[in-house]
């Protein structure tokens, strides 16, 4: 069984192919926690929990009553044709870590639906979690933003760089790019090293830095020093719209 937390038809809202429409699928649960973020949500059950901007498609424990569990692929084919969309529209998979149900007959069916009826994929993923594209080759067809987690997340370095693993989605995806949330602070603290020590194993894939934050007020504190930051070192630089725009994370 899946979790999926949400569902909306928007704009992306950064790395590579921000502006573009999108449907987006945000699936529930994560494989790790990110609290350096130090976003908090308050739960329904009263729980103020500690994690990334998304925490509330992350921590099963005190949000799962709210995702919405699917049994089928024709489940979410459905959320699809609930939509008016453009032919062929753009497809995000998002979470949480929507491949930590990679091996899932059910996520695997959907992902060779959209691509028979022509719908570009991009996962959104944090590149911890080995994806077997002998196995299922339709993943050799999807995107790839590999959002692998810097140490301003507080997860443990050798969960969160997984050198194999980006290096496998780098040459086996049809496309691939690098995105890293980043805050003024760690722009002093050697980020350029840690952001080295991810992008060496894949090296030619493109680099874009965002500014981290859950609201608008913390992206915008956060957008011109990562500006000063990737003119120096040549990374492209990417907004995060739905923030700046809609000043939330959730359902835009
Ligand atoms: S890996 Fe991504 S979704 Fe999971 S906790 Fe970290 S920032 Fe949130």
């Amino acid at each position: 069984m899946l979790y999926l937390v949400e569902h909306f038809y928007s704009i992306q809202g950064e790395g590579r192919y921000t502006g573009v429409p999108s449907l987006f699928f945000r699936f529930g649960g994560c494989n790790m926690k990110c609290e350096g973020f130090g976003c908090e949500e308050v739960a329904s059950d009263g729980a103020k929990v500690l994690g990334c901007d998304t925490v509330y498609a992350v921590n099963k424990e005190h949000f799962s009553k709210n995702w919405i569990p699917i049994n089928s692929a024709n489940e979410l084919l459905l959320v699809l044709n609930q939509y008016d969309l453009p032919p062929h529209v753009d497809i995000v998979l998002t979470g949480g870590e929507p491949l930590i149900y990679a091996n899932e007959p059910i996520f695997i069916e959907f992902l060779k639906t959209l691509h028979a009826d022509g719908h570009k994929i991009t996962f959104e993923t944090n590149a911890s979690l080995h994806v077997d594209f002998e196995k299922y080759p339709v993943y050799k067809e999807c995107i790839f933003a590999l959002s692998v987690k810097l140490s301003n997340s507080a997860e443990p370095l050798n969960k969160r760089v997984r050198g194999d693993v980006i290096y496998s989605i780098a040459s086996n995806a049809k496309e691939a790019f690098f995105k890293f949330s980043i805050d003024t602070e760690s722009i002093t603290l050697g980020l350029e090293e840690e952001i080295s020590s991810v992008t060496m194993h894949s090296p030619t894939t493109l680099v874009y830095c965002m500014p981290l934050g859950g609201t608008k007020e913390e992206v915008e504190a956060n957008t011109e020093p990562l500006i000063e930051f990737c003119k120096v070192k040549g990374y492209n630089f990417s907004d995060r719209l739905h923030i700046r725009i809609w000043d939330q994370n959730k359902g835009v």
